[in-house]
């Protein structure tokens, strides 16, 4: 039997009638940021009461909301770790960075990250229900002196509009559902007014910290703008409340395709047997897990950080075991701005010329005997190869395969290897050339 989603509401918010605690207005104007506003809900430990009086750390906010899932008397709540900062957030570590995927340096106006070929990030806040305390934006996000303005956002349209390449804009902040309806609404209008934007996604926790935000309204004004999609942030199964559950039946019903990000954080979901818990509860409310998240170099983060093995013994855990859908993809968002980058355990273990060796999930492995007689794809006369979309010194491998260029080569590859050396006879750039012969690519 699936466990029943459930309503909680922590005893000091008892006299709070509904109408109040339903909306969300309610839930922004009463969130509680200092150690003497959260004790009256939860025991603070030592640690937590020492990072609540230090300045300069990163914001704290919680919605009435979100703190009443907490279990005031465990100091090692899942839900609590993540929004109460505690003195370890003060730690060093090593490979910390401010801006670790150096989202500032691949954005050519102001908030809008243009790292990938076909779509960009857009930041349109800082501003958030509640503050993550792992926040990989934490450079910026909370802080109101450092939101976007309009001017930013005139800048972030023409870059668009003069960008047709992109075809997807997800976003994000701060959370885009904090925003005021009217100016969310004007914004997604002036990006639908761009005919190569194909989709719009959003990427909100809005509807795990203030389910109440997701009102019918909201949600009618949502469906103006489709395609578009949205993937809220959940981390553990006890955030998914009875609350959250209706939050995102509204948004399916409004035609909006659910997926959910979290991030693997130690103490919080560091198991395989909770995430098998938390995707499946997810999919009962309609909710595709997207990605899972290795916790990036950030300031304050430390202390949540796992090694990588930990999300590749989860994915072995899920893949498999549960249903496909409810499997997200493990991420390492590369340091120094690479992107996202897939990790997994190996299911191909070996291969020959006419077989591969496979495992499947319980380690029974079998042989897959390869065809004797394929007759290779032509692009000559495959019209999705005759019109491929450009992007622009940006196909990495795949262009590799298509015979656009031979080799990557790592900065300084040349130099290093020439040695100093001179310019002689036996040095012709035509012989590491292909001759092309047959091939009909080189010519
Ligand atoms: C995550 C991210 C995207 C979207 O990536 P998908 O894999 O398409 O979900 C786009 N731009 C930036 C900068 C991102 O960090």
């Amino acid at each position: 039997m699936p466990t029943p989603l459930i309503s909680k509401r922590a005893p000091i918010y008892a006299d709070v009638p509904d109408e109040k605690w339903n909306d969300w207005r309610w839930q922004l104007s009463h969130r509680l940021n200092s150690a003497e506003d959260i004790e009256k809900v939860i025991h603070l430990t030592e640690s937590e009461r020492k990072a609540l009086q230090t300045q300069g750390l990163f914001r704290v906010d919680v919605t009435p909301y979100f703190i009443s899932l907490i279990d005031p008397d465990d100091a090692n709540d899942p839900v609590r770790k993540q929004i109460i900062p505690v003195a370890e957030e003060l730690n060093a570590f090593t490979a910390m960075m401010e801006d670790s995927l150096a989202e500032d340096r691949h954005s050519p106006v102001p908030g809008l990250v243009h790292r990938y070929p076909d779509r960009v990030l857009m930041l349109v806040t800082t501003q958030c229900a509640s503050y993550c305390r792992y926040c990989t934006r934490s450079r910026i996000v909370g802080d109101p002196g450092q939101t976007f303005n309009r001017q930013d956002f005139e800048l972030q349209i023409d870059y668009l509009k003069r960008t047709p390449q992109v075809r997807d804009v997800l976003l994000s902040g701060g959370d885009p559902l904090v925003l005021a309806p009217k100016i969310l609404e004007e914004l997604l209008t002036r990006l639908r007014e761009i005919p190569h934007i194909e989709i719009v996604r959003i990427g909100s926790r809005v509807p795990v910290f203030m389910p109440m935000r997701i009102t019918q309204e909201l949600c009618d004004m949502l469906a103006k703008f489709h395609p578009l999609w949205l993937n809220i942030h959940v981390n553990h199964p006890n955030e998914i409340s009875l609350e959250l559950a209706e939050a995102c039946d509204r948004m399916s019903r409004a035609g909006i395709p659910l997926g959910n990000q979290s991030v693997l954080l130690a103490g919080v979901n560091d198991c395989v047997h909770m995430q098998r818990e938390l995707v499946q509860k997810l999919t009962r409310i309609r909710v595709r897990p997207y990605y899972l998240y290795q916790c990036d170099l950030v300031e304050g983060s430390g202390h949540f950080r796992t090694p990588v093995a930990k999300g590749v013994e989860i994915i072995e855990g899920l893949r498999g075991h549960t249903s496909g859908y409810a499997v997200p993809q493990f991420i390492v968002d590369a340091p120094g701005g690479g992107g996202k980058i897939p990790v997994m355990p190996n299911y191909l273990l070996s291969m020959s010329d006419h077989k591969v060796i496979v495992r499947n999930y319980e380690g029974f492995v079998t042989t897959y005997e390869e065809p004797t007689e394929y007759k290779s794809h032509d692009p000559k006369t495959c019209k999705f190869c005759q019109n491929k979309r450009p992007e622009p010194g940006q196909t990495g491998l795949t262009g590799m395969l298509d015979g656009e260029q031979m080799f990557i080569k790592p900065e300084g590859f040349d130099e290093l290897h020439n040695r100093h050396g001179i310019q002689h006879r036996l040095k012709d750039e035509s012989k590491w050339k292909p001759l092309g012969i047959g091939s009909g690519e080189t010519d």
